[in-house]
């Protein structure tokens, strides 16, 4: 069995379509996969479709931004209903702002002289979302920076020109939304937030206080002391372990589908919970 439990289609900031997604995980050794797309469910019922076809179990899944004491965190729904109303309702709220946020980037971008506001559009699928990777790949098609990072690094990382506030929700209504449509709440890449050991501690706490119930220990990126680290705060809190590739493109060699490695045999996966 190979499970990736965090992977993005085009409704979110991937770059691929869900059933694609799904087939070229299906390629690559995954048995158990789940579409974790950021703030919205309009490609899981795709996916799913594009399962039956294949042998793979889809899970479904949504990656939801939320805020925690001022920074943005990342929890991933698994298993959830994606028809459950105070779910979906939330979702809208994000999907509302991220328009918003998106309007007030644009401009902050055409005062530095950058117009991306057709480049973004000619990306963006009916019913998905618009994110700041969006804005970025703009930003590269016209030359304007070299990769994704400096995007960030130049103009839409914080503090940077084109930065605008994001009003996500908190993260205990997060990890509601999530609950209330029977799913598991899982605190996505925790070492990525670059917390200190306390601070990490108290998101950890604070999360598990919300109602939230696994850690991811595992991502196509984290080493094996992070690892480690996730590790011991799973057995600590007496977590649930999830391990996911954050796949978004097959250009990014970094984050393949199903790159993600096996948990450790000291933690419950996830997985026994669905
Ligand atoms: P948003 O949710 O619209 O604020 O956009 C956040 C997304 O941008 C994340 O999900 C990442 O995929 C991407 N992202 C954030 N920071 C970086 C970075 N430094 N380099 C590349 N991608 C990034
Ligand atoms: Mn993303
Ligand atoms: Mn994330
Ligand atoms: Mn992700």
């Amino acid at each position: 069995m190979k499970a990736d439990l965090h992977c993005h289609s085009a409704y979110s900031d991937g770059t691929l379509p869900p059933a694609e997604v799904v087939s070229q995980a299906v390629d690559r050794g995954v048995t158990l996969l789940a579409l974790t797309d950021h703030d919205t469910l309009a490609g899981v019922s795709e996916a799913a479709a594009s399962a039956e076809q294949h042998a793979l179990t889809l899970i479904n899944g949504v990656e939801i931004s939320a805020d925690w004491a001022g920074k943005t965190v990342h929890i991933v729904g698994l298993n959830i209903d994606p028809a459950n109303a105070a779910l979906q309702s939330g979702l809208e709220l994000s999907q509302a702002m991220r328009i918003e946020r998106m309007e007030l980037i644009i401009t902050a971008l055409e005062r530095q002289g950058h117009c991306v506001r057709d480049s973004v559009n000619q990306q963006l699928l009916p019913g998905g979302i618009v994110t700041r990777t969006h804005i970025a790949r703009a930003l590269i098609d016209q030359a304007v920076v070299r990769d994704m990072n400096r995007a960030f690094k130049r103009y839409l990382g914080q503090g940077k020109p084109a930065y605008v506030n994001s009003d996500w929700p908190a993260l205990a209504t997060v990890v509601q939304w999530i609950k209330a449509a029977g799913g598991i709440a899982v605190l996505a890449h925790p070492m990525r937030y670059r917390l200190g050991t306390n601070r990490l501690v108290q998101l950890v706490e604070e999360f598990v206080a919300a109602g939230g119930a696994a850690l991811e220990v595992v991502t196509a990126t984290q080493d094996a002391n992070q690892v480690r680290r996730c590790v011991q705060l799973v057995q600590q809190y007496g977590l649930l372990a999830s391990t996911g590739s954050d796949f978004h493109s097959p250009d990014q060699p970094w984050a393949r589908l199903g790159s993600c490695g096996p948990l450790p045999a000291s933690v419950t996966p996830v997985w026994e919970q669905f």
